[in-house]
């Protein structure tokens, strides 16, 4: 991809200003939601970065108690 395309996708692309849990107004992020958890991991079971999310910092950190919460459980994989 050369340098020109990249910086027109880069200006196509559009983010969300609102984190999706402000957005649903969840306090704290379930160990047991595991379709929101799956969102925010990558294939190899990390959890994406809050620029990728869009998450703001409290869900992002309470995400990542959840994540690690649902992989002490067994529910997500610890890496793929
Ligand atoms: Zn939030």
């Amino acid at each position: 991809m050369n340098y020109e395309k990249r910086t027109t996708l880069k200006r196509l692309t559009r983010y969300s200003k609102k984190c999706r849990f402000c957005k649903m107004s969840i306090k704290e992020v379930d160990y047991k939601d595991l379709a929101n958890l799956q969102k925010l991991a990558g294939s190899q079971g990390r959890l994406f970065s809050r620029k990728r999310s869009g998450n703001c910092a409290t869900h992002q950190r309470s995400t990542k108690r959840a994540l690690k919460r649902a992989r002490f459980l067994a529910l997500l994989p610890f890496s793929d």
